[in-house]
């Protein structure tokens, strides 16, 4: 399939797949971890790299491969390659790119995780963060060291729905010889095509909307050809966090609907925040549809749709806030995201209980903030379930 030529949606629907011999309308499931080779001087040539082919499930996997050709597309990157999650994801990426010495300068407002592994883990490995405000430039600015190999960020932001100038930032990477990765797990390459607007590598939680279901636990990092193909395959292969046929294939099909599914998390959402917006219990409400948000237009201009989390807080604090989410009957309470249920989480006691009270004041986690996952049951039903709590 010539690639260039076609849609998104056709993309989504026919990139990637490789039929085999048995003619398969539907993607295959590839279940096996090893493959056999027609005679020695095959395997021979397969495991000298002078012939392409399978070998191992931990290398390569037809099933795996469709749905990193799939995501490749979608993003309008050269190539990917899939992960067993989304944080081996970003791991693996570090280990390919950057070396003991260098420095990364973050976002403060990235999924937990990814702050464990950059304040935590990496510096054992000699490679320190600066963490900035995702919007202040300056500070991006002012952070870049000459040791600076990445800058990473996401958006929009978790929980609060901050966007990031992608353009601005990849000039900004460029002007200094670094890369910018962009997590683009909010928004994902149906909103949003951060590698057109300058970004160099995208990673992915393929556990959130690429599947959409919420059945499994997955990653993948798209790029150019010679980072993906070259050093990040070679991480993977050698370090192991490969992602499995199965879960590949289940995100394969994800993918399919990924453009339907997005718009309509996106049209529920922006239903939600207006509704929240005229409560008189409701304080503030963040999501980047309202014209109230700070970077409405940035968001307008960059992003295809608005994505489906809305936070906000409740007045009276944290009593309040859980006072909502124990009186909800439909939305399942789960820090998870990215599914067709609606999820609510109280971030100050889950997602950001270890932060500290210093940061969290200054990062906007208060104490009546819900963060709310938009499915896509019937949009009436999840406003119903949130006015119990908030009317009562
Ligand atoms: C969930 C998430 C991750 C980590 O992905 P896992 O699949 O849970 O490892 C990374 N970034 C963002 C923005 C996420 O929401």
């Amino acid at each position: 399939m010539k690639h260039e030529s076609y849609g998104f949606d056709t993309l989504a629907i026919r990139s990637g797949q490789q039929r085999s011999s048995e003619l398969e309308h539907s993607e295959a499931i590839f279940v096996t971890s090893s493959f056999v080779f027609e005679n020695a001087a095959q395997a021979a040539a397969r495991f000298a790299g002078d012939q392409p082919g399978n070998i191992y499930s931990r290398f390569t996997n037809p099933t795996t491969q469709a749905f990193e050709r799939r995501l490749a597309a979608m993003e309008g990157g050269e190539a990917c390659v899939a992960t067993a999650s989304g944080m081996a994801a970003i791991t693996s990426l570090c280990i390919a790119t950057l070396s003991a010495g260098d420095h990364i300068v973050s976002s403060r407002s990235i999924f937990g995780t990814t702050t464990t592994l950059f304040e935590k883990y990496l510096p054992r490995f000699g490679i320190e963060t600066s963490f900035v405000d995702l919007t202040d430039l300056d500070a991006w600015k002012e952070s870049i060291r000459d040791n600076t190999r990445m800058l990473f960020l996401e958006t929009p932001s978790n929980p609060l729905s901050e966007i990031a100038d992608i353009r601005s930032l990849a000039d900004l990477a460029h002007e200094n010889n670094c890369s910018l990765a962009v997590d683009n797990c909010f928004c994902t390459p149906a909103l949003q095509r951060p590698l057109e607007l300058g970004a160099d590598i995208i990673v992915h939680s393929a556990t959130k909307y690429l599947d959409g279901q919420g059945r499994i636990v997955g990653g993948a990092v798209v790029g150019p050809k010679a980072l993906v193909d070259e050093d990040l395959f070679g991480v993977i292969r050698t370090t192991g966090p490969s992602m499995s046929p199965f879960n590949a294939w289940v995100a394969l099909k994800g993918l399919e609907t990924l453009n339907l599914r997005m718009n309509a998390h996106s049209q529920n959402a922006m239903q939600l925040a207006r509704f929240l917006e005229q409560h008189p219990r409701v304080e503030k409400v963040y999501h980047p549809g309202l014209e109230t948000h700070p970077q409405h237009n940035l968001a307008k201009i960059q992003q295809h749709g608005f994505g489906g989390v809305v936070s906000f807080v409740v007045a009276g604090g944290r009593e309040a806030a859980w006072r909502i989410i124990d009186s909800t009957e439909l939305l399942s309470i789960t820090a998870n995201l990215g599914d067709v249920k609606t999820t609510i989480t109280h971030p100050a006691t889950t997602t950001h209980g270890r932060v500290s009270d210093d940061v969290k004041a200054r990062t906007g986690i208060s104490e009546g903030l819900l963060r709310v996952a938009v499915g896509l049951e019937s949009v009436d039903d999840i406003i119903a379930d949130l006015a119990r709590g908030l009317d009562g």
